[in-house]
């Protein structure tokens, strides 16, 4: 076995362990590896090892991997996009984890029409009010949330969150209960579903899966550290 497969197969047995601890179904959490700065063949060596959902931060270089492997997995846009990428974004992502401004939101809808697309989309929310970090203010939330489902082309699946780093993820876990939260009291305000929360890296995700997190977003856990 590979040390990626190896790798994976922890990560998985810990998003099982966390699932058990607090009664979830464990197929109710999905896996998102994330693959920047990881060459294809490593990809390659994680999708031989079973993962089929991948999230990468920048365009050119997912655009790169995306035409060596294909799309019989699924690619998921996890950082920062500018609006005047959208175009790029729309056509390479099946979902996008942060859209935090209505700006990015139109030019996301605008340009997933011509592609006759739904675009499904995350709201990213900052928590903890970081000044270094994107996301919409929790209080602002709910507006943008409006604004956004009325876009003909886009489809909020749910809420992304990236808290601030910390040695003991238990110190990470108010900021999912609080993600977790906002989702139910938006999830009243407005009646969409929004099925998808997600939240979880590397150092933290078995905390995040135990507030609910149904998305991780996984890079070194399983490739290692990044060069
Ligand atoms: C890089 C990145 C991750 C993965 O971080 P690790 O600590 O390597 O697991 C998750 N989410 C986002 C938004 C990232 O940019």
């Amino acid at each position: 076995m590979t040390h990626i497969a190896q790798n994976l197969e922890e990560v998985r047995t810990t998003i099982a362990a966390a699932c058990r601890k607090v009664g979830r179904d464990p197929a109710g959490v999905r896996l998102v590896a994330v693959s920047k700065t990881v060459d294809a063949e490593r990809v390659r060596a994680a999708m031989a090892a079973g993962q089929d959902i991948f999230g990468e931060n920048y365009l050119q270089e997912a655009k790169d991997k995306i035409t060596a492997l294909g799309r019989q997995v699924s690619w998921h846009l996890v950082g920062h996009l500018q609006t005047n990428k959208a175009k790029q974004a729309a056509e390479l992502f099946d979902l996008i984890h942060a859209v935090d401004r209505l700006k990015l939101a139109r030019a996301l809808s605008a340009a997933a029409a011509p592609l006759n697309k739904v675009q499904d989309i995350l709201i990213q929310v900052n928590q903890a009010g970081e000044d270094t970090k994107s996301g919409v203010a929790p209080e602002a939330a709910a507006d943008l949330l409006k604004d956004v489902a009325q876009l003909p082309h886009l489809r909020v699946m749910g809420l992304m969150t990236m808290p601030p780093w910390f040695a003991d993820p238990e110190v990470a876990r108010p900021f999912f209960k609080a993600l977790r939260e906002l989702r139910e009291r938006l999830r009243d305000l407005t009646g969409l579903p929004l099925p998808e929360l997600s939240m979880g890296m590397s150092g933290d995700y078995a905390v995040a899966v135990e507030e609910g997190a149904t998305l991780v977003r996984v890079g070194t856990a399983i490739f290692g550290h990044r060069r």
